[in-house]
């Protein structure tokens, strides 16, 4: 890409390009703020068990609380995060914040919840994530197997041999792994049965087709084969009606999340939602 012409300047530029700029310069210079002022922030979307209907775990998804923007989702700042090298620090306080939480409900004696974070694949070129991920634990008290890693299928198709070597590492730590939006990416079957992955999430693009305009159940019910056959779990993402979740149960499809259940929520919600999801089932 070149300016149309040497020396032409800005003024060949489209203001509303340069408006677009600033204003990603200044949420760069805000997001280094908001982790000193502890403006991020978890909610939690409630993961279902098909077979009865039961809270299981919980995803932590990130927001931001600017204090003039208002709460700002994770598309508008996890990109810049992951460009800047911020998401460094922003994984790092997303896990720690996630662990204590899931601790914490653990520990009132409950059934044991799951709780999954999401990790990008920067985190794994920018950091020793293992040897976090073991502080990390050590410092919540939870156990490792209640923590579950999401990663894209891009943590699979770049840079495959230090990735993988990580993967392990974070396996024998006792960690479960997931692959996020399974199906949407190019990761090949020979890599996926490389890797020690326990979880596949079917991407909500497949779920969607699913139900009232039920014109493709393949695409779903292929992924939960896949997952059957690899001895992986699996979790569909999105379930907004009725008819998907039957759909899903009837393939065998393991869990669900979605606004049929619950959006996300704030930490307090969530914790009032796992009491009834528990209580609803106590015989
Ligand atoms: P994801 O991990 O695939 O998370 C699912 C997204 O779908 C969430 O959006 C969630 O609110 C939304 N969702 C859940 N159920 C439904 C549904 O039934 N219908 C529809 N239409 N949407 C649903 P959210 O919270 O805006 O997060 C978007 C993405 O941002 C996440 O996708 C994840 O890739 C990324 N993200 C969120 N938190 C973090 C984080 O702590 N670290 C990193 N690296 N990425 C994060
Ligand atoms: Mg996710
Ligand atoms: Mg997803
Ligand atoms: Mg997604």
């Amino acid at each position: 890409y070149r300016a149309k012409s040497a020396g032409s300047g800005l003024a060949s530029y489209d203001p509303e390009m340069l408006t677009g700029l600033i204003q990603r310069l200044e949420l760069e210079a805000d997001l280094r703020l908001a982790l000193e002022r502890d403006e991020l922030l978890l909610h939690y979307q409630p993961t279902i068990d098909l077979a009865d209907n039961r809270v299981v775990g919980f995803e932590a998804l990130v927001r931001w609380q600017h204090p003039t923007r208002g709460l700002i989702e994770p598309m508008q700042f996890i990109p810049m995060a992951e460009a800047t090298g911020l998401i460094a620090q922003v994984g790092r306080w997303v896990i720690t914040e996630a662990c204590r939480q899931a601790a914490a409900w653990n520990a009132e004696g409950a059934e044991p919840v799951t709780m999954a974070v999401n990790v990008s694949v920067r985190q794994f070129d920018r950091t020793d994530l293992a040897s976090e991920i073991a502080e990390q634990l050590t410092a919540s008290g939870l156990p490792a197997d209640r923590l579950c890693l999401e990663m894209t299928e891009s943590v699979l198709m770049t840079d495959t041999e230090e990735n993988l070597a990580q993967l392990i590492r974070l396996k024998a730590l006792g960690v479960r792994l997931a692959i996020d939006d399974f199906g949407t990416g190019y990761s090949s079957l020979a890599y996926l049965r490389r890797f020690p992955v326990d979880t596949l999430k079917i991407d909500r693009s497949f779920v969607e087709r699913l139900g009232e305009q039920a014109d493709d159940a393949a695409l779903a019910e292929t992924i939960v084969q896949l997952g059957e056959s690899l001895g992986m779990s699996t979790v569909a993402e999105g379930v907004e009606e009725y008819g998907q979740l039957a759909a899903l149960r009837e393939m065998g499809c393991n869990e669900a999340q979605g606004f049929y259940f619950s959006h996300p929520v704030p930490a307090d919600e969530a914790h009032r939602l796992l009491l009834e999801g528990a209580a609803a089932h106590r015989p």
